[in-house]
């Protein structure tokens, strides 16, 4: 029900959300019965005439970005012939909506005349720790501009997880929010079919809006949206598939094909440790750190893990260097199995690798390191005697170095 305005993002509580394209919603919406009309998916403008051709030769152009007023901002547009439709698939393609650059469009059959549009979604209500099913006839606005201007036309109604959503219930529902008497069961049985939509795609949101009556008097769910929760995945073996991985940070996705545990934070300090315990910590003393410091932050958690090869610290530093927000990296290093002397060549090694490659190396680093072969490991560095590198022997002295660099090279 919130404007979702990234295609995957960890909310407060630390579930994962993946939030769909309009066309996705609709398949999903159609596997599960919910009435929708036809369409593709294409990318390139010329793609629109055999689709337009295949949908009877008129066909509506729907930019596909993962925010709502697309309509308003000019990314939903009727094309009358095979010819328009291509013409509004080059108007569109490319297009910026709120910060969304519009990759693809959604060729759709064409409505027929719409009479009335509704509103209907089912949500997962953190606060209330229930379901809940929200409904109103004053649909094809925003529901935000509804429930402020408008609360009584929007009903609210708490599902049961265990009883779910029976014809009886969807009744229920469509009485409250006052359904025209001669759509009512068409929306009833609609209620019905959205549930099972949420229910056994893991859905924490799915919404219609419009939900149009047409000129025939069909109910038809003409926009959708739907947001899985990712935690689920181990049982939803194809919603891996719907992940925008792309559009999904891109530094992250650069970090999933190297098979590295990376999250990216708000901050200018680059950290990476071994072992999720030390990083988790390593956090903490940055933040800390950095309140003397211009409030400098963590950029981001990276665990290289138990085997800190100089290949996977070379991944790790290519990634972190990679982020134009990290001004120092913090490199923070408690030697276990992967001893400490190995650890800085792999440094030292992941250097040389990354200027051979032609990464501009230019941010300092603060190397602490501590535990199985310290002492060997700090060695190894001082002989190196790499420019930008800097040895700290304290966590927390090495914590306030490095909020130090970031913060002066911030300025
Ligand atoms: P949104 O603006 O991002 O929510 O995009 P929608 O898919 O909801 O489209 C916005 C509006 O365009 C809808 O409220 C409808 O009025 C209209 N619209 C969408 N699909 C069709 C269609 O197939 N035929 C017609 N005539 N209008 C449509
Ligand atoms: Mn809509």
């Amino acid at each position: 029900m919130q404007a979702m305005h990234t295609a995957r993002e960890t909310t407060e509580k630390g579930w994962t959300r993946v939030d769909l394209f309009e066309y996705q919603a609709r398949d999903l919406f159609a596997k599960h019965g919910v009435p929708v009309l036809a369409g593709e998916v294409i990318d390139t403008p010329e793609a629109a005439r055999a689709v337009t051709e295949r949908l009877g030769g008129k066909s509506v152009v729907k930019a596909q970005v993962k925010v709502g007023g697309r309509g308003k901002a000019g990314g939903v547009k009727l094309a009358a012939t095979p010819d328009e439709a291509v013409a509004r698939a080059t108007d569109i393609l490319g297009m910026d909506i709120k910060g969304h650059t519009v990759h693809k469009v959604m060729i759709a059959e064409t409505a027929p005349e719409i009479a009335e549009e509704y509103y209907v979604s089912y949500l997962l209500d953190r606060t209330n720790r229930t379901f809940l099913a929200m409904a109103s006839v004053q649909g094809g606005v925003e529901i935000e501009v509804v429930a402020e201007e408008n609360p009584d036309a929007l009903a609210k109604v708490p599902v049961n997880a265990n009883e779910g959503v029976s014809i009886e219930k969807a009744r229920e529902i469509v009485a409250q929010a006052k359904f025209p008497a001669e759509v009512a069961e068409q929306v009833a049985e609609i209620m019905v079919t959205l549930w099972d939509t949420f229910i056994k795609e893991d859905a924490l949101l799915v919404e219609v809006n419009p939900l149009a009556k047409v000129a025939d008097g069909r109910v038809i769910a003409l926009d959708g949206k739907v947001s899985l929760d990712e935690n689920a995945e181990f049982r939803q073996p194809d919603h891996e598939a719907l992940e925008d991985k792309a559009a999904a940070n891109p530094l992250e996705a650069a970090a999933k094909a190297k098979n590295l545990n990376y999250v990216k934070l708000d901050g200018e300090v680059g950290i990476i440790g071994n072992g999720a315990g030390l990083v988790m910590s390593t956090l903490d003393v940055v933040a800390y750190a950095g309140e003397k410091h211009s409030n400098v932050k963590p950029a981001n958690f990276l665990d290289i893990g138990g085997g800190a090869s100089a290949e996977v610290m070379a991944n790790g530093l290519e990634i972190i260097l990679g982020d134009p927000d990290v001004k120092s990296v913090f490199v923070n290093v408690f030697g276990g199995i992967t001893a400490c002397d190995e650890v800085a060549n792999g440094i030292v090694q992941a250097l040389e690798l990354l200027k051979s490659k032609g990464e501009d190396v230019t941010k300092p680093l603060v190397v602490r390191l501590d535990g199985n072969n310290a002492e060997l490991g700090r060695k190894i560095l001082s002989d190196a005697n790499h420019p930008l590198v800097q040895r700290v022997d304290t966590m927390d002295g090495a914590a306030d170095k490095a909020a130090e660099l970031a913060a002066a090279a911030a300025k």
